[in-house]
């Protein structure tokens, strides 16, 4: 864990330098819409601190991932997919096709999801 890194997106986002469209702000945790929807509700949730994935998660950060997750059902919530289903989804490495190297939670619903693999 760092407090931030200058070469990543999410910390710019956290930061305030790049743009984002925040659905909910717990205070060390940021959630905002996917810039590249997958569903018709799809929102990430990160961590303000940059973590590069659950891979390399600390004791320390438990209870913040723990709230995260707690916090996406909210969200989910606000979001008006908690009656009809969603997902969160979590990607590590390279063979999930994790893109950008800062923890997230993608919290996608709207439709139906079909099975994780088709
Ligand atoms: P992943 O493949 O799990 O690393 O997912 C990264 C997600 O971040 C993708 O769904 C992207 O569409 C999304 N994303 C990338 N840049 C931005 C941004 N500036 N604002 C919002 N979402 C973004
Ligand atoms: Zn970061």
């Amino acid at each position: 864990m760092t407090e931030s890194n200058n070469d990543c997106i999410f910390c710019s986002i956290v930061a305030g330098t790049t743009p984002a469209d925040v659905v909910f702000d717990g205070g060390d945790t940021l959630f905002f819409r996917d810039i590249n929807p997958k569903a018709p509700v799809h929102a990430v949730g990160i961590p303000k601190v940059h973590i590069t994935s659950l891979d390399v998660l600390t004791g320390d950060e438990h209870a913040l991932v723990g709230k995260i997750l707690h916090e996406a059902a909210d969200v989910a919530r606000d979001l008006g997919v908690s009656e009809s289903g969603y997902r969160v989804i979590t990607n590590v490495g390279k063979d999930a096709g994790q893109e950008i190297e800062h923890l997230h939670f993608h919290v996608i619903g709207g439709e139906p999801l079909g099975p994780l693999r088709s």
